[in-house]
């Protein structure tokens, strides 16, 4: 029988939470049964944010010797593009996908806080070829030499 049921379930971390569960019978105990090895929803937040903060610390370590030019845009955009930045750059530094100091070097160049939002969600290959390919539309040569003397 298909049942949509609320349980309350107690969690592995011991706080109580009421769920909806559906599905069939066996369906439905088999899920009460999983929930309870889980952690609640505010445990699990909360585990994921100190995650969140480690992985952040040590993006911000990986980096430490490059020097971060300011981005442009609005003071949300910044704020958020910043972080989408260094956990960028932080990545290629690990796993560079040509060296790490060209990778990054080309990133380093791209100011635009809405790219960088833009292109979060690109693979390492994919996000090199945007990031190539929007230097040059802005006019920069990608080989790392300034159009204009400085
Ligand atoms: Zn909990």
């Amino acid at each position: 029988m298909f049942t949509i049921m609320e349980q309350q379930i107690v969690h592995a971390c011991g706080h109580e939470q009421v769920h909806v569960i559906y599905g069939f019978d066996t369906q439905v105990a088999r899920k009460a049964r999983w929930l309870r090895t889980t952690k609640c929803r505010a445990c699990f937040v909360a585990d994921k944010k100190v995650e969140q903060t480690e992985a952040a610390a040590r993006d911000s370590t990986t980096i430490a010797h490059l020097d971060l030019p300011p981005l442009t845009g609005s003071e949300r955009q910044v704020t958020w593009a910043e972080t989408i930045r260094i956990n960028r750059l932080a990545k290629l530094m690990t796993s560079p996908h040509t060296s790490a100091e060209a990778d990054c070097d080309l990133c380093l160049r791209i100011y635009d806080a809405k790219w960088w939002i833009d292109h979060r969600d690109l693979s390492p290959a994919d996000f090199l070829i945007q990031a190539l390919r929007h230097l040059q539309i802005a006019g920069m040569p990608a080989n790392g030499q300034r159009s204009v003397a400085a």
